[in-house]
């Protein structure tokens, strides 16, 4: 039987970095598959060359000068661009089955065992959960089916205009027809979800095998101070749980930043790591708030994560929760 992998995908050096953190997640928990990053033309030698020490195979995908049916549909609907690449993930037919992860998921435990699923299995998504959540799905390589995606995307286009409405109009079947294709939320546990049912992340949060940090700010976005394990930024945007994203951090600055080091040599990079700068923001915050005009701000989603709403006073308080 032919190799099994899991396969992500990075057009840019956000997400490459992402993905880093992803391969280096499934090696530490002893993965037997094969591991493989599709990335975009766009990509730097200096962070291809990291992803290759981690995945087994970094493939470029430039869907533009593929010059076969996906550039005729790229020509079609420009506006999926990104969507078109990761569908380019059904063309790894060297691979009798794969699980696609978006590049902002971490493993928290072995999840080799999701291979045993078949063709279309993905968890709900917490906002729609009639749709599958496309930021992980084990999938079955075909020319055939990659050809059939891609007819379906040029002719009803993407009703989110993303991957996860093609995927979901194209397997339409998935919210009713086998349960069996239905993942447990704990295989892509979206990180915004837990503050929207906290008394069920509670319950089962401690089974999470892969968080997935869905939406606008992803762990990228925020600077951490790897000293005082101090992570700040994104002032104003929702946060995600700061013990995954302590999780993410620690093992980026840990496993990753050193392998970009390397490879970068004297060129600069900004690595997102910083060394006390916590503290000055945190004084330039200004006079105190009431725990009134505190949680007023914090409902108009102005919460002020250098200081009171910071990322240490948030764990304490679920830390206390979880206790
Ligand atoms: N992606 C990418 N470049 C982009 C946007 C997305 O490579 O500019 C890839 C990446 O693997 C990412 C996935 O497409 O994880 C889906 O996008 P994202 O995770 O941002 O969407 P969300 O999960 O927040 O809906
Ligand atoms: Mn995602």
């Amino acid at each position: 039987m032919a190799d099994q992998a899991f396969v992500t995908l990075a057009t840019n050096e956000s997400y490459a970095r992402g993905a880093m953190v992803l391969g280096k997640s499934l090696r530490n928990h002893n993965t037997t598959k094969k591991l493989v990053a599709l990335v975009g033309p766009h990509v730097s030698e200096p962070c291809q060359s990291v992803l290759k020490r981690i995945f087994d195979e970094v493939r470029v995908v430039d869907v533009l000068d593929s010059g076969d049916t996906a550039h005729l549909a790229m020509m079609k609907r420009p506006d999926l661009g990104v969507t078109f690449t990761k569908l380019h993930c059904w063309t790894l037919t060297h691979y009798s089955k794969c699980v696609f992860m978006d590049a902002d998921t971490l493993v928290l435990s072995n999840i080799d065992e999701l291979l045993e699923r078949e063709e279309l299995s993905a968890a709900p998504d917490p906002g729609w959960p009639d749709c599958f959540n496309s930021g992980v799905f084990v999938f079955s390589p075909s020319n055939e089916t990659y050809a059939k995606l891609l007819q379906h995307c040029t002719e009803h286009g993407s009703f989110d205009g993303g991957d996860q409405g093609v995927l979901n109009s194209f397997f339409n079947t998935w919210a009713t027809a086998d349960i069996s294709k239905h993942l447990p939320f704990i295989y892509n546990l979206s990180s915004i979800a837990i503050y929207t049912y906290l008394p069920a992340f509670k319950q089962y949060g401690g089974n999470a095998k892969v968080v997935h940090f869905l939406g606008k700010t992803k762990p990228w976005s925020y600077t951490f101070d790897p000293k005082a394990k101090q992570i700040s930024g994104s002032v104003h945007e929702a946060t995600a749980h700061p013990t995954f994203l302590l999780d993410w951090w620690t093992l980026y600055s840990s496993a990753v930043v050193p392998l970009l080091q390397e490879q970068y040599g004297d060129q600069p990079f900004h690595s997102g790591c910083v060394e006390g700068e916590s503290s000055p923001f945190a004084e330039a915050l200004g006079p105190q708030l009431s725990s009134e005009e505190r949680k007023q701000k914090w409902e108009q989603g102005q919460a002020d994560y250098m200081g009171m709403d910071s990322f240490d006073n948030i764990k304490r308080k679920l830390d206390t929760f979880l206790k």
